[in-house]
Formats: structure tokens, sequence, C-alpha cells
């Protein structure tokens, strides 16, 4: 027998289905946003719908961004001939944050995982090869997680990426092995860029 009305229950599960959070946080959260007033529950309701709908990938880097192409692809500043390639939007915040990175992005919206059964075809490699195709990419920097999906998918872009005149790198991590992206911080990030190491 449950403990609350079934309308709580469901906010209690859909909170508890977001990452990082368990089921007494999202007990807190769910009877804390019951306590606003309803015209501020609205707000955040309305917040969360206004950008998710509102959110689309850059037709360039596949980063989330609510216009056509993303600012980091829209700034002239940014070197063009070098492409990081990383598994998550949060990854590049996470290079971003290290204030050391100058060239732009390519996110491929997960990594090859035969235990999830996420093949090659579900990430947005097709997009990649077109940018590496199209010239001007002098290199491209694997920044996958250290962890073996991500080794996997890393190689197998090296090899996806052999046809053409362009080096392939990878981070030189700092951080141990399994470890993910978004935790390192930024001198550990600094360090595993400037370290990187041809394929
Ligand atoms: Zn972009």
């Amino acid at each position: 027998m449950s403990f609350f009305p079934a309308s709580i229950e469901n906010l209690v599960d859909k909170l508890a289905s977001l990452p990082g959070i368990g089921t007494k946080s999202a007990q807190r959260l769910a009877f804390h946003l019951l306590s606003l007033p309803e015209g501020e529950a609205e707000a955040i309701a309305e917040t969360l719908l206004t950008a998710r709908r509102s959110i689309r990938r850059c037709r360039v880097c596949q980063n989330l961004t609510d216009s056509e192409v993303c600012p980091i692809c829209e700034n002239g500043r940014r070197d063009r001939g070098t492409i990081c390639v990383v598994s998550e939007p949060k990854d590049v915040l996470a290079i971003e944050r290290a204030r050391e990175y100058t060239g732009v992005y390519h996110v491929l919206h997960g990594v090859i995982s035969p235990m999830k059964r996420i093949g090659p075809d579900d990430l947005a490699l097709r997009e990649l090869v077109g940018r590496i195709a199209e010239g001007g990419v002098g290199e491209v920097i694997m920044a996958t997680n250290p962890d073996p999906e991500g080794e996997t998918t890393a190689s197998y872009i090296s090899r996806l990426l052999s046809p053409y005149e362009v080096k392939v790198t990878r981070l030189a991590y700092g951080v141990p092995v399994g470890s993910s992206l978004e935790f390192a911080d930024d001198a550990t990030l600094t360090r595993a860029l400037e370290g990187r190491q041809e394929y």
C-alpha cells in the first residue's frame, strides 16, 4: 500500500527517473515543488517545456542549441580546423570550462555499446564524416570518456577517418581509467588536451 496519493507517487517516480536523483531526493523535491505557490510551479513547468521545445541540434556540430547553428560554430575566432569529438553535450561544457581549447566540437550523442545495443548508426557519425570530407580540418581530437565504451568508440572513429587526410589524436588522460570527463577538474582537462597523442 502506498503512503501518498497517486499524483504524488507519479511525481516522485518521474523525478527519481532523472540522473543522480534517488528516491529520497525525489521525495524531497516533490514535496518542495508541491509547497510552491501555483504560479511558481507553473513557471517551472513552462520553463522546462519552453527549453525542450526550442532546443535542437546544431546543424554543424550536433550540440544542443536554440538556433540553427550554435554560438561556438558561429564564433569566427574558433579554429575550425580542429574538431574535438565528445559523446555528450555536457562534455562540451566541461572542456569549455577549462578555457584552454579554441577549436570546435562534434557531439556524438552517445557511445558505441553492444550491451545497450547502441551501434555506430545511432551516433552522429555521418555528420562527422561529412565535415571531414568537406576538407579544411587538420586534427580530430577524440575526447570520449576513458572507459571501455569511450575507448571502443574512439578507435572505431579513428578507423572510420583513416581514409581522410586528417590527424586523429586521443586525449592523454590524467584521470583514472573508467572515470568521466565531466568530473575532471580544469587543470586535469588542460593537461589532457596538451598531452594528446596521435593514433
Ligand atoms: Zn555547433
